[in-house]
């Protein structure tokens, strides 16, 4: 067995007249994230974390946001394509933790959705998927809702056993 650990981080500014995006899913509120894509910044950590397992660099130099091919793209065309490389290489997800840190609104009616999302764009069993929410306390730019913040960690595996 060939076990694999990345770690992915990702923050967005909030801001009027865009869509807030989380885990595929949007979600009503009065600000969304601002971003070259879709500013899903939950995938973008998720996307983030597969690609430093694979020691494959980063989604911005993969996906630079000076290209128009990516401009308000689904990041889950990304997490994809990175779940493509993935693959390619024998590997897939043993199991996968994240959190957004929000401070409105509250994403506990969402979380069951975006693990359903996150597993059939992983392949991953969605019990192998965890997704947690949290506040800033109130404190700082996430706590007064001017930005959304993510973390991932994932692990790999590669069996040379398999199939
Ligand atoms: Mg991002």
């Amino acid at each position: 067995m060939d076990f694999r650990i990345g770690f992915g981080n990702d923050i967005h500014r909030l801001v009027e007249s865009r869509k807030l995006i989380i885990g595929g899913i949007e979600i009503p509120f009065e600000k969304g994230c601002l971003g070259h894509s879709d500013g899903d910044a939950l995938f973008h950590a998720i996307t983030d974390a597969i690609l430093g397992a694979l020691a494959l660099r980063d989604i911005g130099w993969l996906f630079p946001d000076t290209s128009q091919e990516f401009k308000d793209i689904d990041s889950a065309i990304l997490l994809k394509k990175v779940m493509d490389m993935c693959h390619e290489r024998g590997y897939r997800i043993n199991n996968l933790d994240s959190t957004v840190i929000l401070q409105r609104p509250k994403l506990a009616s969402y979380i069951e959705k975006i693990r359903t999302n996150i597993s059939e764009i992983t392949d991953t069993p969605k019990t192998n998927i965890s997704v947690k929410a949290k506040t800033n306390e109130g404190l700082g730019y996430i706590g007064n809702s001017d930005a959304i913040a993510a973390y991932c960690v994932v692990s790999l595996i590669r069996s040379t056993d398999d199939e």
